[in-house]
Order: C-alpha cells, then structure tokens, then sequence
C-alpha cells in the first residue's frame, strides 16, 4: 500500500490508488507531519510520496523555498517524516509530480515532450521528456512561477519582481483585478464575474492570459514541446484560458515550434499532484533515498 499527497496552499490532497481525500492544510511543519502520519498509520502505507508547493532538493528532502508556504521553508520534510513513519519517502515538487500525472494518467498521454504548468495560489512547472522527469541537478528545474517577464515589474511572493506568478496565479489576478476596477475581490469571484461577462474581469483574465501566453512561448521556445498542459485551479475554474493562451502563442511563436504542439487542459484536476507522487513513491531514485 503506499499513499501520496500534496501539500498546497489551502489543502492537503491525498491519493491511496483508487480514492481521493483533501484536508485543509495546517499552518505549521508539525500540523502538517501529524497529519500525515495519521493517514500514514491508518492505510499501513509502506511507502509514501509527497508533493509540496515549493523547491524541494530531492536529495536532502529539504524545502529550501515555499513562495507561498513559507513557514515551509528549510523544512527536511523527507527526514521528520521517515523519523515519525518508519517507511521511505520521497519529497517532490507539486508540479513536477503534476507533470508526470499528467503525462502518464492525463492529458499527456501518448506525448513525446510535455510541459505542464499548475496555476493557482503559485505558479509552477515540470516537463517530462519520453517518460523521464526533468528534475535538474537539484530538484528545482522548472520553476517556471519565477521566470521574469517583467524587469522591475510587480513584487512577487518570492521577494523578486516582475516574476511570470506575480501576474499569472490568483494573487496575480486579484492585482490585475484590483487596477482594472479599483475592488479587491478573491481570484474566484474575479473568474465568476468574468464568466458572467462583467468588463472589468474579462480585462482581468485577459491581461493575465497575456502574460501566460508570454511564459508558454518563451516555454515553447526553450523545449518545442508537442504538449503543453495547463493544469491548477484557475484553467479548471475557467478553461476558455486555454485556448485564449493558445490563439496568442500561434500568434506569436516560431512557426516549427508551433508545428507539432497542442495546448491543453489538464484532466486530473486538483489532485493531479497527489496522484504523481503517488505514482513516483514506486520508484524511489537512488539519490533520494536515505543511506544511514
Ligand atoms: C513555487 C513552485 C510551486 C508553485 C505551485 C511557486 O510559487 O515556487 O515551487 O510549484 O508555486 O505551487
Ligand atoms: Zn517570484
């Protein structure tokens, strides 16, 4: 039995091979271990796979940096957790597990070259090339949410500016928002009045489309991938993103990196990244195993 969850923003989402369970995510390391192994204890998992929102070194099993977690940050999750559970763990970044989700279970399927990305709280991203995960030499390839599309540009969670996720997450659409209408609404409400046709908010989401499309081409440039997913709360909440972010990529973008590519939605939802870890807790690499 083994069990895989991912740690985000406002949940914990848990995935145990067949059934999908979320708990609302505590404010503390502690909180967040007692949880687990709560779950842990119950099914008799001998192995466990967790995503978080954030770098994760996957040799160390540290959470260096949780733009938006940040009493996560140089956390050794792999360590507390195989101390309190006795069985192997494997800590992964959400979006790469997200990816490989993605690519093996979801709209992937049957891809050379995917690039997915999660856009929700944070933005973030993993690619997986002929089933290989593309980690980077210390788990932190893809960090898409941090790519700068504006020099100087909006302050971003992660103490740097004009960050791709300071425009393109739920925060981001609340300031696009906020100085298109002058009101503070949370990013859902923003996407109801849109899809209700409310000016401000189709400027809103559109703006934020704009710099979307921006990150996808830069993306499509760098890997010429045949698949790009758009995964996380915010496509699924409204997913005439996707083809707005495509039509602006066409528009865009070097024809042959253009030649062979989709842009798509994501089809395993909000547990897209509990799903992956689960399925990567099979696998343990070498290096992300403990030795002593
Ligand atoms: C983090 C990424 C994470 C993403 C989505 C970003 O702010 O830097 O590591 O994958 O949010 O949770
Ligand atoms: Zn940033």
């Amino acid at each position: 039995m083994r069990l895989g969850f991912d740690i985000g923003g406002t949940f914990i989402k848990l995935f145990d091979g067949r059934r999908v369970e979320k708990v609302k995510t505590p404010r503390s390391v502690e909180g967040i271990v007692s949880i687990i192994a709560k779950k842990v204890q119950k099914a008799r998992a001998g192995r466990v796979g967790v995503a978080v929102a954030g770098l994760v070194d996957i040799r160390e099993g540290v959470v260096t940096e949780s733009p938006n977690l940040s009493f996560l940050n140089g956390t050794p999750l792999k360590f507390l957790l195989e101390k309190e559970l006795h069985v192997p763990v494997l800590t992964v970044n959400d979006a790469t597990a997200a990816a490989y989700a993605e690519y093996f279970r979801g709209a992937g399927r049957g891809s050379s070259l995917l690039v997915c990305l999660t856009i929700g709280t944070g933005l973030g991203g993993g690619a997986v090339l002929k089933g290989e995960l593309l980690l980077g030499t210390s788990g932190a390839a893809m960090e898409v949410g941090h790519t700068v599309v504006e020099k100087d540009g909006w302050p971003c969670r992660c103490g740097r500016r004009g960050c791709l996720e300071a425009y393109v997450s739920s925060y981001g659409l609340e300031k696009l928002y906020l100085s298109k209408s002058g009101r503070k609404l949370p990013s859902h409400e923003v996407i109801q009045r849109a899809l209700l046709g409310e000016p401000e908010a189709k400027q809103a989401v559109g703006k934020m489309v704009e710099y979307l499309s921006v990150g996808v081409m830069n993306l499509v440039h760098i890997f010429n991938p045949d698949v790009v997913v758009l995964a996380g709360g915010i496509p699924s909440n409204y997913p005439e993103i996707v083809d707005m972010t495509e039509r602006l990529v066409r528009e865009k973008a070097f024809p042959l990196t253009l030649k062979e590519l989709t842009i798509k939605l994501a089809e395993l939802g909000e547990f897209s990244g509990a799903i992956g870890a689960w399925m990567l807790s099979d696998n343990l690499p070498d290096s992300n195993s403990r030795s002593d």
